[in-house]
């Protein structure tokens, strides 16, 4: 049975940068990805901002890994020639009571380390970004947009110039167990068109899965389904705004109080393009239809910002899935990393519930599983 040291299920954002980080290490690597190329699910659906690291909890692993993430990907960007830009983001208070809210967020973000926060009153606000309506806002100067596809592209690429193996349309449908790893059961093609199954031994195995993480790590013999949280479909939808964008930066409300989303926002695209969204919604299924009718609910929540849009301009864009721990209504939850330490399988990295900021936050989460492997 052929042998490999690490393998990665899963070539996502997440994945490729845990593959392009430990291929480094002269360690034989595979990324296992069942779909023909890479980043086909959550991390090719989504705003590609950089986030600053301003909401979550302190010490939180979101907190931390987005900080850092920040940092490690401004950095792999310039490095690389990766399009990116730094077109900073508001957050904008409309409201006497979401004025209290943004001291909150920015108390929260300084113990973030998130230190160049700045307050702009109404007529800041109106030079900066004249289509905009608000009381006041804070400026987020280190928030910006990437080019998630190039991004991917290029930790492919490194992984593989250091030798790491991606096997496309292949998935992992069992693991077993053994004494100094694990024994990897995989099926490449359709059942249809003559599926071929065959197995190969990993002493490490990183479950990068995504919306499919739970059901890898139900497929590893010997987890114990403690170890297994719930995972909860939470869709976003997207609508694009017609014409020239009236925006520079990224505009966030104010989120609501206990929110699973930030707010309808308008993130821009490098072409300088505006989008809306994504919205909340749980959902029982992956279905990335964008019905038009909730055009109207984004206009709602738009013009309370942005008085000047016209609902006949906004244009049903795509949706992505979050893959949250918490269900409707539930506090929200941590990235969670489990290592032997959680769930005593030496070799085996479990990463659940990686929605955002995990685009922002990839190498850092490549950085903390590679720290660990070096143990
Ligand atoms: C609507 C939305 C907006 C977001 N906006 C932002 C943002 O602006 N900024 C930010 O930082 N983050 C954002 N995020 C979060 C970010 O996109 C994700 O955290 C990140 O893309 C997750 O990457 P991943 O590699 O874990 O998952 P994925 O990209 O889904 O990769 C997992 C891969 O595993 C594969 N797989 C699953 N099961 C198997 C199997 N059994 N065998 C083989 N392969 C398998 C899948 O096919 C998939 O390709 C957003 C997320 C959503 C949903």
């Amino acid at each position: 049975m052929e042998q490999v040291d690490f393998t990665i299920i899963g070539a996502g954002v997440v994945g490729l940068a845990i593959a392009a980080e430990v291929a480094q290490t002269n360690n034989t690597t595979v990324i296992v990805e069942q779909h023909p190329h890479f980043g086909e699910e959550i991390s090719s659906r989504n705003s590609e901002v950089i986030h600053a690291g301003i909401y979550y909890p302190t010490q939180s692993l979101k907190a931390q890994l987005c900080v850092r993430g920040k940092s490690l990907l401004y950095d792999y960007c310039q490095r690389y020639q990766i399009p990116f830009q730094q077109c900073g983001k508001l957050i904008l208070a409309c409201q006497p009571e979401e004025e209290q809210q943004l001291q909150c967020i920015y108390i929260q973000a300084t113990a973030n380390g998130v230190n160049d926060l700045q307050w702009l009153d109404q007529s800041a606000v109106a030079t900066l970004e004249p289509a905009v309506s608000c009381s006041v806002a804070l400026l987020s100067p280190s928030s910006g947009i990437v080019d998630s596809h190039q991004l991917m592209l290029r930790l492919l690429t490194e992984a593989e110039q250091q030798q790491a193996i991606s096997l496309f349309g292949t998935r992992v449908n069992g693991v077993e167990q053994v004494a100094d790893g694990f024994i990897v059961h995989v099926a490449t093609g359709q059942a249809a068109a003559g599926q071929e199954d065959y197995s190969f031994k990993t002493r490490w195995l990183v479950n990068a899965a995504g919306l499919g993480a739970q059901r890898v790590a139900k497929a590893i013999t010997t987890l114990v389904p403690e170890n297994i949280p719930p995972l909860h479909y939470c869709k976003g939808h997207y609508f694009s705004l017609k014409g020239k964008a009236p925006f520079k930066h990224l505009i966030y409300p104010t989120p609501e109080t206990n929110t699973t989303g930030l707010g309808i926002h308008a993130t821009l695209d490098l072409s300088g393009r505006v989008r809306f969204g994504p919205d909340v919604e749980y959902v029982g299924d992956v279905d990335y239809g964008v019905p038009e009718t909730r055009a109207k609910l984004f206009y709602e929540a738009i013009k309370r910002y942005y008085p000047a849009i016209n609902q006949q301009d906004l244009m049903p864009a795509y949706a992505g899935i979050r893959p949250k721990l918490q269900g409707p209504g539930e506090p929200a939850n941590d990235f969670i990393i489990q290592t032997e330490a959680d769930h005593q399988l030496p070799g085996l990295v479990n990463l659940f519930g990686i929605e955002s900021p995990g685009l922002t936050a990839a190498l850092a989460i490549a950085e903390k599983v590679a720290e660990w492997v070096k143990q």
